[in-house]
């Protein structure tokens, strides 16, 4: 606190959802700091270079200050008032000719929770359209899926003191040290002190995995042959709890007779994962007294990801690691207010995980909305379900906020052409950026910093934020123009809040009794205790750490058919059995190597904040592809070297980095750049020219993890 500041403002960082504490240094109205919260439970002061630098963000010269509409090819500065009559007309216009679901909406991962809420109610409540998603059907929806068809119900089971506990830490299909970084640092500071063990399952010799115990590097889109493998090994061994799996839940025999299949002989052949370290593997999990599972995009992502996440989750169900302490199954989600959105309703479900398609829950939302029930969809279509409906001429309005699908959404050239196809409003913090080359209205939004809100991070703590500074010029924050948007379709008063904090408290009246409860919460409160994990049902109730601590699952009515039919009888959880299935794409000899596409520690995303921050662009500004040392020599390709990697879908152009980080056969490709000139050749970046369209059958998440593509010399 040596720095000259006029207050600290008591706030959460805006990049991961790990949630860590710090406090924005403000001079002369302006952010000129960040500091860590020592008092904070989640960091304890600290923080990473992200977050350190986040006050640079919102300094950037590519703010934006006014909102544009395009006028003979050009985007031209007008007022408010202006913009708003001709995004209002339009989407009306459109409305009557094509009825709701002639509007979509593809926001983000980075609204504030009341933000997510006032645009669930606005699209459902308001509008009446199906087409609502958000990028978080690129983070997590697969994980979503998991919990819901094993459990009953979303919501993740564990907490941080389950790393800290746990003797064991498998990590499968995640890099908590590029993605989460506080929370890598509190499993390293907790392993030096408690000799945890760390199992890492992943086909890059990630940091996790150089310093893991055992780094099982499977072969691209088996995580279910290895997961089968080692329920196959925990089974005969006897290293199961049969107390909780007779009294806790069903499908037992199922599970049983398909893992016979999988020996861990059968698993190397999947896998390419020698057997005996299939079976080290699994008697570390299995002997241990304590567990605990973290996963991200490398099963989210990846093949059969919704039944990888069941997977994941039977395999603590049925060795009794569910529930205590140090033993649980953890979704790792990305961006800071996911979380959020899936628990207000802001896509798939109604808030308070409620089902779209039970008539009472319709009824319970339009109750408190004071919105007329038959507006509200039975269900909602994801993202890429949208762009195919853009093509099909079903919908020709979209409004996409606080992202960036011309950077981020797998099949670059056909996203292109569709946003070319439908009249697109962006609503974002900066301009330019990629996706507003196609906009027709431009709308200037506040981001992290310049409102006040909330963010649950990933183990289910509410945190607040409390408004620092003032957007540059006109900007606006995101509820403000969701209420204006309201308004301007006649329903003022269903948006007539003056503070963030009467959205939350609406938002709490949806809460209560469901199991992400926060009806005991209030800002005062989340600030003076740093965060409250919900559960919350009362103001007297300390939030809680761990759900299932009883075995019980699904305990809500109504709660297992809220996405689909997961009727769970008597409180069970369901133990799935699922096969081993291959990939769409596989190498062959037109594209021999396998491509996997991900994130680093520099970058967030697609790079709008980061890439305007010099601490973290210096060492990462631009694409590149990761090549083996064994494959570059076949190829005759030289560190540095710019080669263009081509796939079925398209191609990049960027310099070669030689690594022995990936296996031979295998190159890694980071996804957060963008085209720097869609025209220059040597320019074009996107990781998602490569990409496959292709989603999981549950969650519809895109299978961005797993395809193939070739490397040609230039
Ligand atoms: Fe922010 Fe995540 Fe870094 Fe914490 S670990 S400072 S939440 S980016």
């Amino acid at each position: 606190r040596e720095i000259d500041v006029d207050e600290w403002v008591y706030s959460t960082c805006g990049y991961c959802s790990v949630g860590c504490g710090l406090y924005i240094g403000v001079k002369d109205g302006e952010a000129v700091a960040v500091e860590g919260n020592s008092d904070s439970l989640v960091n304890k002061g600290k923080l990473c270079i992200k977050g350190l630098y986040e006050w640079k963000a919102l300094h950037a010269p590519e703010r934006a200050t006014s909102p544009m509409i395009r006028k003979n090819g050009k985007l031209e500065p007008v007022s408010w008032d202006e913009a708003l009559s001709h995004f209002v007309d339009k989407m009306q216009r459109i409305i009557d000719e094509k009825g709701s679901e002639g509007v979509g909406i593809y926001h983000t991962g980075q609204l504030l929770l009341e933000e997510y809420y006032a645009l669930g109610k606005l699209a459902k409540g308001v509008i009446g359209t199906p087409n609502i998603d958000a990028n978080t059907r690129l983070c997590m929806a697969s994980a979503v899926q998991g919990y819901i068809r094993s459990f009953g119900t979303d919501g993740p089971p564990g907490c941080y003191e389950d790393l800290d506990q746990a003797e064991v830490l498998f990590i499968i299909g995640a890099n908590p040290a590029e993605m989460h970084p506080q929370l890598w640092q509190r499993i390293l500071h907790y392993r030096a002190e408690k000799k945890t063990k760390i199992i890492v399952a992943d086909p890059r010799l990630t940091l996790p995995a150089q310093v893991a115990d055992l780094h099982l590097a499977l072969r691209p889109g088996t995580n279910i042959a290895l997961l089968n493998a080692m329920i196959h090994v925990l089974i005969s061994e006897g290293l199961i709890d049969l107390e909780m799996i007779e009294a806790h839940t069903h499908g037992f025999a199922e599970l049983k007779a398909l893992v016979e299949d999988y020996p861990p002989e059968r698993g190397e052949e999947l896998t390419g994962v020698p057997a005996k370290r299939i079976i080290e593997a699994a008697l570390l999990f299995g002997r241990s007294a304590t567990a605990t599972t973290l996963y991200c995009q490398g099963v989210n992502q990846s093949m059969s990801a919704t039944d990888t996440a069941t997977l994941i989750n039977t395999l603590h169900l049925i060795s009794g690691k569910i529930g205590k302490p140090g033993c649980t199954p953890f979704s790792l989600t990305g961006q800071s207010t996911s979380m959020s959105n899936r628990e207000v309703g802001g896509t798939t479900s109604l808030p308070g995980f409620r089902n779209p398609m039970n008539p009472e829950h319709r009824r319970e939302v339009a109750e408190i909305w004071k919105l007329d029930q038959e507006k509200i969809p039975c269900q909602t279509n994801d993202i890429m379900k949208m762009m195919a409906l853009i093509g099909e001429g079903k919908l020709d309005f979209l409004w996409v906020i606080g992202t960036n699908p011309v950077v981020s959404l797998p099949d670059q050239r056909k996203i292109r052409e569709y946003l070319d196809r439908v009249f697109l409003v962006v609503q974002d913090v900066y301009y330019p950026m990629e996706t507003a080359q196609y906009a027709d209205i431009f709308l200037p939004a506040a981001q992290w910093g310049e409102k006040t809100g909330t963010y649950t991070n990933l183990e289910r703590r509410v945190n607040i934020g409390y408004q620092a500074v003032k957007p540059p010029g006109n900007g606006k924050s995101d509820l403000i123009i969701f209420q204006e948007v309201g308004k301007r379709l006649g329903e003022g008063e269903a948006f007539n809040w003056n503070e963030p904090e009467e959205v939350f408290n609406e938002w709490k009246l949806l809460s209560k009794g469901r199991p992400n409860d926060m009806s005991g919460m209030t800002y005062l409160r989340l600030e003076k205790e740093h965060g409250i994990r919900w559960p919350c049902p009362a103001t007297n109730h300390p939030g809680t750490a761990r759900l299932y601590t009883q075995g019980i699952f699904n305990t809500f009515e109504c709660i297992a058919e809220a996405y689909g039919d997961f009727n769970h009888f008597e409180g069970r959880a369901k133990l799935w059995a699922v096969p081993y299935q291959q990939p769409p794409e596989i190498p062959d000899s037109d594209y021999p190597f396998w491509l996997n596409t991900g994130s680093i520690i520099e970058h967030y995303h697609t790079r709008t904040k980061t890439k305007r921050i010099p601490e973290l662009n210096i060492t990462a500004p631009e694409g590149y592809v990761e090549v083996n040392p064994q494959d570059a020599k076949g190829l005759q390709i030289q560190d540095g070297e710019k080669v263009r990697v081509v796939s079925r879908r398209g191609w990049i152009e960027v310099g070669v980095r030689v690594r022995n980080t990936v296996s031979p056969g295998q190159v890694f490709v980071p996804f957060h750049f963008g085209d720097l000139d869609p025209l220059e050749a040597h320019l074009k970046q996107a990781a998602n020219h490569l990409t496959l369209n292709w989603v999981d059958p549950f969650s519809k998440q895109p299978m961005m993890k797993v395809s193939a593509c070739r490397i040609e010399k230039i």
